[in-house]
């Protein structure tokens, strides 16, 4: 095993290893430079996770021939990618075999289903990520590379609180390595792990960005790199907004606040171990390799405003309450009522008589709108979003906040919040305002620098 900075972990989504001619294709990514290791993590071909949920509910519900339907079809297009990746009759043989192991298993999970539960849904869920980095690792090999495949159920471990444990990752991941020091390409699955009790699970949806990071962070690599379709993150969506722009950097923070607020590039809370290890971050495009994509890091372009992004689907609650004047614990008791619910609040702005928050979990707001009753009178306001400006907005950087608010003098603004960090400005406008709050921040914010 060479040290880590002469290691990257490069993560493949599911779209990047969507296909037989795909995966051709970003294998050639793979190659090291002379002397250096890379250490792949790849996500299940796109759509295959979606099927075996839909698998799990299917049996949840005790349907097997919407199961079996359902594998079937999945099995089926599994067979069809073996002859397109595969040039040898003793690879094709060797997959295909491999093939009919995994969907027997699948089918077994149908066979008695008085037991089903969440243990084995995620047996079952595991087997897309198991499958796409056996194909691949196969292609490698018969390719004549330098490839071994570990198993992230070895690697990758969660601890009593449900959250990655780190330790147990560094360990598992050294010594493996340790042990196979000479190959110039490691494979493993992102998303799936072990549990505490030793179960298969995994790091929910999305989660392979997660593992790249966790790996990257606990062999301290030189970079981890994060292969989408798209060209990094761009300072707006380009979706709703005309003449948006790649970022190319982005602090730690801001892309933590950016990853949170929608830009899905990221899933949000995967950042956090490359953060405290220090080690970068870059977002690259498979269409489009030699771009140079988003680099995240530590540095803070000071003074510059990065990027806009928003938050749809948001419930704003209102209380108010002649009680909460110069009273104190009223904050309290409405925290708790969403404690209780266990509904996080994202957004808050309060005043002396009353207090706004957010929420984008409306499962239980009846619930919590009639036990806030007992405090105030309730407002509630649907079909809301939350726009944020992200940047170096600590407040000795005077002007920022005065250029985003007057970016806004059409829009009527319901919340404002400032001050929560030093990367964000939020603003809460209606769902139908949305598109024309991002584009004219876009127009004011980023107008040619
Ligand atoms: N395959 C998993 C999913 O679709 C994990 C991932 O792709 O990151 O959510
Ligand atoms: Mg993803």
């Amino acid at each position: 095993m060479k040290s880590g900075n002469h290691m990257k972990v490069m993560k493949f989504g599911g779209t990047s290893v969507g296909s037989p001619q795909r995966m051709k294709e970003v294998a050639r990514l793979f190659q090291p430079a002379p002397g250096e290791q890379t250490f792949v993590v790849l996500s299940a071909m796109s759509g295959t996770t979606n099927s075996l949920v839909e698998i799990a509910d299917y049996l949840y519900r005790k349907n097997t021939e919407g199961a079996s339907n359902v594998i079937n079809k999945l099995e089926q297009k599994y067979l069809d990618h073996v002859e397109e990746l595969y040039a040898t009759p003793a690879f094709r043989e060797k997959m295909l075999q491999f093939l009919h192991e995994k969907f027997d298993y699948l089918r077994s999970f149908t066979e008695d289903l008085t037991n089903f539960g969440t243990a084995e849904e995620k047996m079952i869920l595991a087997q897309g990520e198991i499958i796409s980095t056996t194909m691949v690792a196969n292609y490698l090999q018969e390719q004549g590379q330098h490839a071994l495949l570990l198993s992230a159920l070895d690697l990758v471990r969660t601890g009593e609180n449900g959250e990655p444990d780190f330790n147990f990752i560094r360990e598992a991941t050294v010594k493996r390595l340790r042990e196979n020091p000479d190959y110039d390409i490691y494979i493993t699955q992102g998303f799936i792990c072990r549990n505490a009790r030793g179960e298969v699970d995994n790091l929910q949806r999305g989660g392979s960005d997660y593992t790249a990071c966790l790996i990257g962070a606990a062999l301290m690599t030189e970079e981890i790199q994060i292969w989408t379709d798209i060209d990094g993150m761009h300072n707006n969506d380009p979706r709703v907004v005309e003449h948006t722009e790649p970022v190319r950097q982005l602090h730690f923070e801001e892309a933590a606040e950016l990853a949170y607020f929608g830009a899905k590039i990221l899933h949000p809370t995967c950042i956090q171990p490359a953060k405290f290890a220090g080690v970068p971050v870059r977002l690259l495009n498979t269409m489009d390799p030699a771009a140079p994509g988003t680099l995240i890091n530590n540095d803070l372009q000071r003074g510059t405003i990065k990027a806009v992004a928003a938050k749809d689907n948001i419930t704003c609650i209102q209380i108010q309450s002649s009680r909460m004047l110069l009273a104190y614990g009223f904050l309290r008791k409405v925290f708790e009522i969403f404690e209780q619910c266990q509904t996080s609040i994202d957004m808050i702005c309060t005043s002396e008589v009353g207090v706004s928050v957010t929420i984008d979990n409306r499962t239980r707001l009846t619930e919590i709108v009639n036990e806030l009753k007992k405090y105030g009178t309730v407002e509630v306001d649907e079909n809301m979003c939350i726009v944020c400006v992200v940047g170096d907005l600590a407040s000795g950087n005077v002007g920022f906040e005065t250029q985003a608010c007057m970016a806004l003098q059409d829009i009527p603004v319901r919340m404002i919040s400032y001050g929560g960090s030093h990367y964000n400005i939020s603003f809460l406008v209606k769902a139908d305002d949305k598109k024309r709050t991002l584009q004219t921040l876009s127009d004011t914010l980023f107008k040619k620098r």
